[in-house]
């Protein structure tokens, strides 16, 4: 019996993506999706909302593994024209709530996990605990 879930229920992050395509690989998971044309969004530099598209490219961006499986989404975000004609910005690439942070090739999500991971790192190297001390002869 086959067992039908839309990929957004497992992941939500994906909400209000198209999802083109899921490969499951032995070791990863790649979701190819694209964000909707309909969709305006704030310019960064102004806040003019903007639904006005320049271009589109395909961002890589690693998200929080899944069944032990790493998982990376090739999001088809778009570039889009500032409507703001006194805005020092002319485009702007729209950002995903959840999925897409500017200059970061991570999620929110994982990259909170890395940095909670290298602030343990840190501490255990700052303060000697029993796993630096020799042991006893
Ligand atoms: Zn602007």
């Amino acid at each position: 019996m086959a067992c039908v879930v839309a990929v957004e229920e497992l992941l939500p992050q994906l909400a209000g993506l198209r999802i083109e395509r899921v490969e499951a690989g032995p070791e990863a998971l790649r979701i190819t999706a694209v964000t909707s044309d309909d969709i305006p969004r704030a310019c960064p530099g102004c806040g003019q909302v903007s639904q006005w598209t320049h271009s589109r490219y395909v961002c890589h961006v690693a998200d929080e593994a899944v069944g032990g499986r790493s998982l990376v989404i090739d999001l088809s975000v778009r570039r889009l024209y500032c409507e703001n004609p006194a805005c020092p910005k002319v485009t702007f690439v729209e950002q995903v709530d959840g999925l897409t942070e500017r200059y970061q090739r991570r999620t929110p999500a994982l990259r909170r996990v890395v940095d909670a991971v290298g602030d343990g790192l840190h501490r255990q190297r700052e303060s000697p605990g029993p796993i630096h001390q020799p042991r006893p002869r």
